[in-house]
């Protein structure tokens, strides 16, 4: 008689269809997995133009359909055997890697959880063959007129499987994630032409001229694209190219921040950090350049076999990785500096020369009536000057300015440094916002029209919430069928980018919805695009100007993101540097 112990079941082997699901749960977790998958495969086999269909969000059917070499007739049951590929043979060709796929795990793993065709025509040959694959059963279907490359058609994905259809999320939200890896795999190869449907609609198709420019005009819109900087480096067999964008564009997120390690989509902390690091100080604590890089290192030099979708990979050489990319985009990010040599300067002090002296006004985007009017001169045209809020600030005598970037100036108690664009910042905040929350922002009406290019969420956002946009001295409107048509803009702006402006608005609205606070995030983005920018030499009138403000602010020692606008080096600190004082 056997006993079994309550607690315990005992060891046995999974049996192989079993085995097989959970094995495929590795790889295939969403619809985007099967896309991923099935596109590189079209990829690997030269296909030109790719077509991806999905019905019910991917869930009910996913169709690839590529013009690529396609596979024998003979070959198409042994295409869904585990570890049959015909792209690796020996374990000398893993460190060698230069496809897409090589784990022969891919066809497999998605029949485990779903019910496959797949069809194939060999170009050179004319002949085709289509078989039908379930779980471990594979049977020959009679083939139709086929064109030449390969279709692979996939129901009822993870029917068998409601464990996993729990973790799927709405169907748009899969819908999202298949168009996120399709739009990486058209920045990955722009001369491949990749269309994707859901449920018979067209949602993204990327034009495969073989121009990078091309697709992230589709993807990010053309004014975006017009205004990237191309990046070229190389440093100890590691070669770095693509594009980025200059500091005054950036996004809140690392969203828009795309990898390409030999043709392979990947995703590595390292990358973005060394990509920012090209921009310290040029932006802001918490926004990000958006950028596509290609980097190129020899196959024997990288991991890609560390994870079992390949999107996290392993450097041998971290540091001749990061040095590349460093290197290339701190390049780029330089060629936008208006004067290389004042950047690293030291103080310019009015009348020896320096900035202040001889800057031309009309030359900084701020000049003389203009900058008047936002910095100083809008409380004398209102009435009394406020009260000086002396507890909070002191008032402070201008002595000059440090890269392009910080005002000095003296005070009781020391040395103030003060950030000048976190201060402007806050001083339009202020005029925006403090003294009427819910008062339109002043608005100045465009001669002409301006067409502004919008992302699809953007557009969308746009049709919700146009009356809130005219609140914020926007009148914009829906324009075609990606497009917004801008007829006023806050007059606040006027130096800035609306149309960057108006965009970044948008995505706020789309990433967040109509929230409470959307207004006064608004009005922080309004003030951000409006203050004068890091690199901006400014004349002694204008620093002395924008302090005067400042010190009328309600919070005049952090900006409206929270950031600090000065720091004091106080009386005592220089005494005691100085030795003056034990
Ligand atoms: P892997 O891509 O790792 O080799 P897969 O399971 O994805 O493994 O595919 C198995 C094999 O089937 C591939 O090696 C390739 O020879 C063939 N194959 C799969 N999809 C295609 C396609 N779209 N066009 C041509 N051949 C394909
Ligand atoms: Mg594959």
């Amino acid at each position: 008689m056997v006993v079994m112990d309550e607690r315990r079941a005992p060891i046995r082997r999974l049996d192989p269809s079993l085995a097989a699901k959970v094995a495929a749960g590795e790889v295939i977790e969403r619809p985007a997995s099967v896309v991923k998958e099935l596109l590189e495969n079209s990829i690997d086999a030269g296909a030109t133009r790719v077509r991806v269909e999905l019905a019910e969000g991917g869930q009910a059917l996913i169709r690839v359909q590529d013009d690529g070499r396609g596979i024998p007739p003979e070959e198409v049951e042994l295409a869904f055997q585990r570890h049959a590929t015909s792209k690796m043979a020996a374990l000398d060709d893993l460190f060698q890697i230069r496809t897409l796929g090589f784990r022969g795990e891919a066809l497999p793993s998605i029949a485990a959880v779903a019910e496959v065709e797949l069809a194939s025509c060999c170009t050179d040959e004319g002949r085709g063959a289509a078989v039908g694959a379930h779980g471990a059963a594979v049977t020959r279907l009679s083939p139709r007129g086929l064109p030449p490359g390969t279709t692979v058609t996939v129901h009822d994905l993870f029917a068998a499987v409601p464990a996993r259809l729990k973790y799927l999320k709405s169907r748009s939200g899969e819908v999202a994630a298949v168009q996120s890896v399709v739009a990486h795999y058209a920045m990955a190869y722009p001369a491949l032409r990749l269309s994707l449907y859901s449920d018979g609609r067209p949602i993204f198709s990327s034009p495969g001229s073989g121009r990078l420019e091309d697709v992230v005009a589709t993807l990010y819109g053309a004014d975006v694209a017009a205004r990237m900087l191309p990046i070229e480096g190389e440093h100890r067999g590691t070669r770095v190219w693509g594009l980025v964008t200059p500091p005054d564009i950036s996004r809140p997120s690392r969203a828009y921040q795309s990898f390409f390690l030999n043709g392979r989509w990947v995703r590595n902390r390292m990358l973005a950090v060394a990509l920012e690091d090209a921009y310290h100080t040029h932006l802001m604590v918490g926004r990000h350049p958006i950028c596509v890089v290609y980097l190129s290192v020899p196959p024997d030099l990288v991991d890609v076999n560390v994870h079992p979708t390949k999107s996290e990979v392993k450097f041998l050489y971290d540091r001749e990785v990061f040095a590349a990319l460093r290197g290339a985009a701190g390049a780029a990010v330089l060629s936008t500096m208006p004067e290389p040599g004042k950047v690293l300067g030291g103080i310019d002090l009015p009348g020896e020369g320096g900035a202040g002296g001889e800057i031309e006004q009309g030359d900084l985007g701020l000049d003389a009536e203009a900058s008047a009017m936002p910095l100083a001169a809008r409380d004398e045209a209102v009435g009394p000057a406020p009260r000086r809020r002396a507890d909070m600030m002191p008032a402070l005598r201008v002595l000059g300015q440090v890269n392009s970037l910080y005002i000095i100036a003296e005070g009781p108690d020391g040395v103030y440094m003060v950030d000048q664009h976190a201060a402007h910042e806050r001083v339009i905040f202020d005029e925006l916002i403090a003294a009427a929350p819910d008062r339109p922002v002043e608005a100045q009406f465009l001669l002409e029209p301006l067409a502004v290019e919008l992302s699809v969420a953007q557009f969308e956002a746009l049709e919700t919430c146009a009356e809130d946009l005219a609140g914020l001295g926007f009148a914009a409107e829906p324009f075609g069928a990606a497009a917004a048509l801008v007829r006023a803009v806050p007059s606040i702006l006027s130096a800035g980018d609306p149309a960057e402006t108006l965009r970044e608005l948008l995505e706020g609205r789309a990433a967040r919805g109509e929230v409470a606070d959307w207004r006064e995030r608004a009005l922080t983005t309004i003030a951000c695009k409006s203050a004068v920018k890091a690199g901006q030499p400014l004349a002694l009138e204008e620093m002395r100007q924008l302090l005067y403000r400042l010190e009328t602010t309600a919070r005049p020692r952090t900006c409206p993101h929270g950031r600090p606008t000065m720091i004091l080096l106080s009386a005592s600190q220089l005494e005691r540097e100085f030795g003056r004082r034990g």
